[in-house]
C-alpha cells in the first residue's frame, strides 16, 4: 500500500530553512521562516507566558478531557480579545482548535458541510497553506487581486472588480490585519467598501487573524474584524494564539463563528463540536490554558500587552529604518511603503531571480515571492539588507 503513495511538493519555507542551516557564510540572514525573532535572533518565551505555566503546573490537578470546544473560559477570552464588544457573546460559537491552521482547517470543513457549493475566494497572493488545504480539501477556489508590486500596496480597485464575481453562499477569505504574505492591508473606510460588497452579494467573509497586536495595536488590529462581524449576517473568524502570545509549538487556536440569528448559535455550535470530535476529539488543552490564564489575569494580562507592545514597536522600529535605509541609497521613495506595510511580513515586489541573487551573492535569505520577515533583521543587519536590495538592482 505505502508503495502507492505520491511524493507530496516539499515546503518551500521549510527548504528554504533547510538550506539556510547548510550556509557555511557567518554573514548570512534569514528572512525566511515566519516566527518572530529579537534582535538577537531568539524567538523568547513571553514574560507572561513563563508566569502562567508555572501557575497551572502548581495549580492543576487533573490532565483529565477538556469538553469538545476546548475550555470555555479560553473560549470566552478570545471571543472578548478579538470581538470586544461589537457583538453579544450569545451570537459567537466557538470552538478551540490545534493553532490557526487546525482553526482555517475546521473552518473550511463547516463550509464545505454547510455548502458543497461554496468556492472560496482568495486573495494572491495568500498563505500558501490556505490555497493547499482548500485544494487537499477538494473545494472550489477562486482568486482575487490584492497586491499592487508597483506600489507595494493593495490594488483595491482590482480586489473589488474580482469580488464583483462572488455569488451569494461564496467565501470571501479575508487577513484580518498584518496580511500574510506581502504585509499591505485595507483601510477602514475600504473595509466598510468590502462590508458593503458583501451585504450586497449575499457572500459570507471568513476572517484569518494570526496577528493581533502585531501591526498598529491590539484593539486597531481587531477593528475591522469587529466592523465585519457586527455588520453581516454570517462571519467564520479563525484566530491564531501562535505569535501574538509566542506559543507556537503548543498549537493554540480557536474557531468562531458569528451570526446575527441568535437562533443559530446551537445548531453552528454543535457543529463546530461535531468537527472537533471527528478530527481529534479534543483539542490540546496547555496553550489554551495559558493564552486564558493571561487573559483572566489583570496583572499577567498588562505585562503581555506591553511586551507585546515591544516587540510590535520593534518591528515598526526595522522598518522605518529599512525604508529609511533604502531612501538614501536609491534617492528615491520607491521603497516607502516598508514603512506602511504592518506585521512580520513585507513583500518587496520582486522576481525570483532577484531573490536568488540575494541569497547566492549576499546570503540573504527570503522566500521566493520576495516575502521578508521583518523580524528576521536587527539594527546592524537592516544596512546590510538596504545595501545588497541596491546592489542587486531591485
Ligand atoms: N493564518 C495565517 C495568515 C498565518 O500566517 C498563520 C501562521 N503562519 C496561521 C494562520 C496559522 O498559524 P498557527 O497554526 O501556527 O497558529
Amino acid at each position: 500500500m505505502f508503495s502507492s503513495l505520491k511524493e507530496q511538493p516539499a515546503d518551500k519555507i521549510l527548504q528554504l530553512m533547510q538550506l539556510f542551516k547548510e550556509d557555511p557564510r557567518d554573514t548570512k540572514i534569514d528572512l525566511g521562516v515566519g516566527v518572530y525573532k529579537n534582535a538577537e535572533g531568539v524567538t523568547p518565551v513571553m514574560r507572561a507566558v513563563k508566569a502562567a505555566e508555572k501557575r497551572i503546573w502548581e495549580e492543576q490537578t487533573t490532565k483529565s478531557y477538556v469538553g469538545l470546544p476546548g475550555d470555555p473560559e479560553f473560549g470566552d477570552a478570545m471571543v472578548s480579545l478579538v470581538l470586544g464588544d461589537s457583538v453579544d457573546r450569545g451570537q459567537v460559537a466557538a470552538a478551540a482548535t490545534p493553532g490557526g491552521t487546525g482553526a482555517v482547517r475546521q473552518a473550511f470543513e463547516l463550509i464545505r458541510m454547510a455548502n458543497p457549493d461554496a468556492r472560496v475566494f482568495v486573495s494572491n497572493p495568500t498563505w500558501p497553506n490556505h490555497v493547499s488545504i482548500l485544494k487537499y480539501l477538494g473545494m472550489p477556489m477562486v482568486e482575487y487581486r490584492y497586491f499592487d508590486n508597483e506600489t507595494g500596496g493593495v490594488d483595491f480597485d482590482g480586489m473589488m472588480a474580482d469580488l464583483e464575481g462572488v455569488k451569494k453562499g461564496d467565501i470571501v477569505l479575508l487577513h484580518g490585519c498584518c496580511h500574510n504574505p506581502t504585509g499591505a492591508n485595507l483601510n477602514i473606510t475600504e473595509w466598510q467598501a468590502v462590508v458593503d460588497l458583501l451585504n450586497r452579494t449575499g457572500a459570507i467573509p471568513m476572517i484569518d487573524i494570526a496577528y493581533q497586536g502585531f501591526g498598529d495595536g491590539l484593539e486597531e488590529d481587531a477593528a475591522a474584524t469587529r466592523l465585519v462581524a457586527s455588520s453581516v449576517p454570517e462571519t467564520l473568524i479563525a484566530a491564531s494564539c501562535s505569535k501574538n502570545f509566542g506559543v507556537y509549538r503548543e498549537r493554540t487556536g480557536i474557531l468562531m463563528a458569528v451570526s446575527q440569528d441568535a437562533g443559530l448559535n446551537k445548531l453552528t455550535q454543535g457543529s463546530l463540536n461535531y468537527l472537533n470530535r471527528q478530527n481529534y476529539s479534543f483539542p490540546p488543552d496547555h496553550g489554551a490554558r495559558v493564552v486564558s490564564t493571561i487573559l483572566h489575569d489583570p496583572q499577567l494580562r498588562a505585562d503581555w500587552a506591553a511586551e507585546l507592545e515591544d516587540v510590535r514597536l520593534s518591528m515598526l522600529g526595522l522598518r522605518e529604518q529599512l525604508a529609511g535605509e533604502l531612501q538614501r541609497l536609491s534617492g528615491s521613495d520607491r521603497f516607502a511603503f516598508l514603512a506602511q506595510h504592518r506585521g512580520m511580513f513585507s513583500r518587496l515586489g520582486t522576481s525570483p531571480e532577484m531573490v536568488e541573487r540575494l541569497r547566492a551573492e549576499h546570503a540573504i535569505y527570503m522566500v521566493g515571492d520576495s516575502r521578508m520577515n521583518i523580524a528576521g533583521l536587527n539594527k546592524t543587519t537592516v544596512p546590510i539588507l538596504a545595501k545588497a536590495i541596491i546592489d542587486v538592482g531591485i
